[in-house]
């Protein structure tokens, strides 16, 4: 990965774009691809197009989503704690303790609380906790101090910015889905260059919103283009971890570490086959 892609990588990550909040990250990828796009779209839904040779009649779609899984703030008690809900799906355990950016007036730091081990009872330390027993503390003192920086809707973000691990890997926020958006940011900058894509072919490379809650994004903008060919790049489960001594890995991963994802190619003449049936 070049510098150029590197630091595009890191400033999507530093955007929070929650479903329904992807507008920073937008506006990021907007900025990027336009010097390079013969044509930057942006629908009622949110979703931003760059297509090179617009005109072209055969049409391909490639779709990386924007947003990404966050919070949003549903209630504010008397003593100024924040209750919340998800937007997209989570795992609560991994929660705990985080801290958090909530987006009110402006950026407020908050930590994800709940309460203290000396006061669990047996029947605490067997149950897995849920959204409702934790809370965000920003550190006001009442209601109406919590009310002067956030609101009821801010949207909220795990605190964890973009930094190397182990010097050959990298660790961050929502690289679900911002490595798929800088894959397409990439592809227009590059194939843009020279004029690499035949001009007979017409390239929409899509950031979509809003897939962590139903792919609705994506599924907007498929309506709308009628590609005959689309590709959507997105994340896989990491499996190559171990649990009790057990090695765990998805069978869709080779030997090597390769994904191999279910694959649908509706078009007959895109796909080759070696089988004798076959010509
Ligand atoms: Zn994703």
């Amino acid at each position: 990965m070049d510098d150029t892609a590197l630091d595009l990588w890191k400033a999507f990550v530093a955007a929070p774009s929650p479903s329904g909040f992807e507008q920073p990250v937008a506006r990021l990828y907007r900025n990027y691809v336009e010097p390079f796009a013969h044509k930057v779209t942006t629908d009622v839904l949110g979703n931003v197009s760059a297509v090179i040779n617009p005109e072209a009649s055969l049409r391909f779609m490639y779709a990386g989503h924007m947003d990404e899984v966050g919070f949003i703030v549903h209630h504010i008690d008397e003593a100024g704690f924040l209750f919340f809900s998800t937007i997209g799906g989570t795992d609560v355990a991994t929660e705990i303790g985080q801290r958090v950016w909530v987006y009110g007036a402006e950026r407020v730091l908050g930590v994800i609380g709940r309460k203290a081990i000396q006061t669990f009872q047996s029947s605490d330390m067997m149950q897995t906790p849920t959204l409702k027993d934790l809370w965000i503390d920003i550190g006001a003192s009442s209601r109406e101090d919590a009310e002067r920086r956030v609101r009821i809707g801010s949207p909220v973000t795990i605190e964890a910015e973009f930094a190397l691990l182990g010097g050959r890997l990298a660790v961050g926020r929502a690289f679900d889905n911002k490595v798929g958006l800088l894959i397409g940011a990439e592809l227009v900058r590059r194939l843009a260059k020279d004029n690499r894509l035949h001009p007979d072919v017409g390239f929409h490379v899509l950031g979509t919103v809003q897939e962590e809650i139903g792919s609705r994004g994506a599924k907007t903008a498929g309506f709308n283009i009628a590609p005959h060919l689309a590709l959507a790049i997105d994340m896989g489960v990491a499996m190559d971890y171990h649990v009790r001594g057990q090695r765990i890995r998805a069978r869709s991963i080779s030997a090597e570490g390769r994904v191999y994802p279910k694959v649908q190619l509706p078009i007959r003449s895109f796909s080759t086959c070696s089988c004798e049936n076959c010509d």
